[in-house]
């Protein structure tokens, strides 16, 4: 009888403890709707808030990413649950107390909640009545079965209520204290642990007095407990309690409102769901707002309202600082407006690229010399913002004084189509249309970019012609690992035409080499992104981009610019609409725009002399994080190539110099000198012969530069480099093989639009033509009529009929004649 009695016991109580472990299982976790209730927050680098927003509850609920400080602890364990370490999720003896003193009193007086029940009450948010708390007790159990002790304190002081909107401690402190909780004082500590037991009643914005009590009741407690001693007690007695609530500081609010917007492109691990942590720092965001602070005064002196700015970690690719406005609160000039992102007309801030691509493809090299001639390309005639052509000019100088014509021309031999390519696949995502709708002027303007896309380009430039997106969440947040992203970026193999295939194939040779490189960070850095560009080839231009000097000169600048070297690039759109500035160093990447948001011309926008001193501020005053003053000479990317020492080019048999300078490995072919040219003259050098003309024995071979006549007119005047080429001999009745002349304008096929002038008068057209030699007579004819002869400069001014005509220029030395055909409008505006 007895067997069979304990026997029931047993059976009573594993169902018991059946049921209850039932009710545990399938009764919600408090935890979930507490994470849920958390306000997305934006730090730096570090951890520092940039920006917080509220929930979908118009609360603010921040998560600390750090432990709860000990004083917190401490003082928070003291007031609300004792015995916290020892119970199981509920205190049976001051939960029989709790309802003792209830039903004596015949309303809720006590709790006798522990920690753990807090957090289910603060879960469920349910009034306070007997049935409720049962739940709260199961939920507890179940929370203590599932988790640490120290995690479920921290969701208690995560999501505890602290009076109006604010939720959590590190919510509560910066608002009440504007510090983190880290931080806090014993005082501080104890107000942030009497506030959640009843934040409507002792609020600080309520009743200090009360607020103030209970906090002293807590201290005089920690300090019975030993836990502070005597003077520190007294020392926080006379703190005060906080007065009123402060508002959170917003750093990079536009950067902050990029990363929020892009968030769900990202596998955030499950820690930054809440907190994203991104690769800003702080610092160097609140130096580079100063230094645009200053400059924002001297614009808006000037009528020009807007500057952003980028600063890009040279080394990785991360965003370090974003300023997407001069001030986010500049409500007058649009200072909400992100320009980071927004498009704008590109200006010359492309061209580096070209002169890149060019010099890979075999067109050039930095001292090759390029044509800068009058030049019309069907119906479209670039000139130079100088409107002066200087002949010839070596593809250095072209880039540094960011000659439009030549940088055109260069485009032209290296496909329109090509180097549209090039930008898309390097990122930039604002090329709406194809690229033959673009044309020619895609190299000085003619697209779009924002100012984000132009900071990754150039960090290409710098990361050895690897082009990749730069970096604003910090990998450690990001789930998808960077051994992934780099095996997803070697898996792509990028589509290519023939010519790239070519120059590839000869890099692969590059990229397997880099892979022997000793230095493990090197190497992972080299291998991400897509390779557009050789080393090479970025090593040469970043080098010519050094010399860029400041638009005026500068005794200070010429010190700068030997103490710390920056390759540096500007640009201003067509009707001064943005000024860009670009500087590099091996350690930073800074992108500069300056305009108006609303796309207000401003003659006095100029890249050079507007963002490029704004540029110049900040990476001066950035700390080096390379020990490089400079780009290291790649000595695996480069090799010494034989040029022609006049001009640049392959050297050719008919070069009588030649010289040895550094060409990327994996080049194609450099183009062989076009210029020298072996003639045979009479012995006193006067006149040109040939075999119709010379008389045996009293002629020599000479090997001479030959320019095409175009450009002959142009070094005439300039002086560059004498042309060598003597008149042939006006003797000789054979000769005929050679154009000595060319008709510059009107071009072939152009047409013309006649303009009328301020009487309303039509403007005569300028016809333009040269000669090799300066002295000899050019005849025109228009139509077959007789205009005029000239000689020198070969300039005709005549007012050509409506429609189709016909221009034509005979060589008084030869007799010899061209024509060009174009077309006649008469425009009906004045
Ligand atoms: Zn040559
Ligand atoms: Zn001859």
């Amino acid at each position: 009888m007895k067997k069979v009695k304990t026997n029931f016991i047993y059976i009573l109580l594993i169902s018991i403890f059946f049921l209850l472990f039932i009710f545990i299982i399938f009764i919600p976790s408090p935890v979930k709707p507490l994470l849920g209730r958390e306000s997305l927050t934006i730090v730096s680098e570090n951890g520092s808030l940039l920006r917080v927003y509220l929930n979908n509850e118009d609360s603010w609920c921040l998560k600390s990413a750090l432990k709860v400080p000990q004083k917190l602890k401490e003082a928070v364990i003291l007031y609300e649950d004792k015995y916290f370490y020892y119970h199981f999720g509920i205190n049976p003896i001051s939960l029989i107390r709790a309802l003792i003193v209830n039903i004596k009193a015949k309303e809720i007086k006590l709790g006798g909640s522990t920690i753990s029940m807090q957090v289910a009450r603060i879960s469920g948010r349910r009034s306070r009545n007997i049935s409720s708390k049962i739940v709260e007790i199961f939920q507890a159990l179940k929370l203590e079965l599932f988790h640490s002790k120290e995690y479920i304190l921290k969701l208690y002081l995560d999501h505890a209520p602290y009076g109006g909107n604010i939720y959590g401690y590190r919510t509560a402190s910066l608002r009440y204290f504007g510090k983190e909780p880290e931080y806090l004082s014993w005082a501080e500590a104890a107000t942030l642990a009497v506030l959640p037991n009843s934040p409507s009643l002792i609020s600080p914005l309520v009743s200090q007095d009360k607020l103030k009590n209970k906090r002293n009741e807590l201290l005089l407690r920690l300090y019975e407990a030993k836990k502070l001693s005597y003077d520190n007690y007294q020392m926080a007695l006379i703190e005060d309690v906080p007065m009123k609530n402060l508002s959170f500081q917003v750093v990079a609010p536009q950067f902050c409102d990029t990363v929020v917007k892009n968030k769900e492109k990202y596998k955030l691990n499950s820690s930054s769901k809440s907190i994203i942590t991104t690769t800003l720092d702080l610092q160097i965001q609140q130096l580079v707002e100063g230094i645009i602070r200053n400059h924002t005064e001297i614009i808006h002196g000037s009528g020009i309202a807007n500057i952003s700015a980028l600063v890009v970690d040279a080394q990785t690719g991360d965003i370090k600082a974003w300023i997407g406005s001069q001030d986010f609160s500049d409500d007058k000039n649009q200072g909400q407006i992100n320009g980071v992102l927004a498009p704008r007309s590109t200006g010359s801030i492309l061209k580096p690229f070209l002169y890149a691509l060019a010099i890979d493809r075999g067109l050039l090299l930095p001292d090759t010399l390029l044509a800068d001639i009058p030049t019309t390309f069907g119906s479209y005639c670039p000139s130079n913002a100088s409107g002066t052509f200087s002949g010839l000019v070596t593809a250095r100088d072209a880039l540094i004084n960011s000659l439009n014509v030549p940088a055109v021309r260069v485009l032209s031999s290296f496909g329109v189509d090509e180097f549209y390519q090039f930008l898309k696949r390097a990122g930039l995502n604002h090329l709406f249309r194809s690229s033959s709708e673009y044309g020619l002027p895609l190299v000085l303007g003619g697209a779009e970019a924002t100012l984000y896309e132009i900071a990754q380009l150039y960090y290409g430039l710098v990361n050895k012609g690897y082009f990749s997106q730069l970096n604003y969440l910090l990998k450690d947040s990001i789930s998808n690992s960077k051994t992934n992203d780099l095996k997803t970026n070697a898996d792509k193999k990028p589509k290519l035409n023939a010519t790239q295939n070519n120059k590839l194939s000869s890099s692969t040779k590059n990229v397997d080499k880099n892979q022997y490189i000793p230095e493990k960070e090197e190497k992972v850095r080299i291998k991400k992104g897509k390779k557009l560009i050789s080393e090479g080839s970025c090593y040469l231009i970043l080098d010519i981009l050094k010399d860029l000097k400041r638009p005026e000169a500068d005794q200070l600048w010429e010190f700068f610019n030997s103490s710390k070297p920056v390759a540096w690039k500007t640009g201003t759109s067509y009707g001064y609409k943005d000024a860009w500035a670009v500087g590099v160093n091996p350690s930073w990447i800074v992108a500069v725009w300056s305009g108006n948001f609303d796309g207000t011309p401003n003659v006095l926008l100029s890249g050079g002399k507007v963002s490029g001193p704004i540029m110049l501020d900040i990476i001066n005053a950035l700390p080096a994080k390379s020990s490089d003053r400079w780009f290291k000479y790649p000595d695996n990317a480069l090799v010494n190539l034989e040029v022609c020492s006049k001009t640049g080019y392959a050297v050719s048999s008919n070069c009588p110099e030649k010289n040895y300078v550094d060409a990327p490995v994996g080049m194609l072919p450099l183009q062989p000198c076009p210029y020298h040219k072996i003639i045979y003259t009479t012995l006193d050098g006067k006149y040109e012969v040939c075999s119709n003309c010379w008389k045996p024995g009293e002629y020599e071979k000479k090997y001479v530069l030959a320019w095409s006549p175009e450009i002959s007119q142009y070094i005439r005047d300039t002086g560059l480099i004498e042309d060598q080429r003597p008149i042939h001999n006006p003797l000789c009745q054979g000769f005929s093989s050679t154009v000595n002349m060319q008709i510059i304008y009107p071009g072939n096929g152009l047409t013309i639009v006649v303009p009328k002038d301020l009487n309303g008068k039509y403007q005569k057209v300028i016809f333009q033509a040269a000669h090799q030699s300066r002295n000899t007579y050019i005849f025109w004819y228009l139509n077959g009529l007789y205009l005029g002869k000239t000689a020198g400069n070969n300039n005709m001014a005549f007012l050509p009929p409506e429609g189709e005509n016909i221009l034509t220029i005979v060589d008084q030395q030869t007799g010899k004649s061209i024509s060009s055909k174009f077309k006649v409008i008469y425009s009906s505006r004045k």
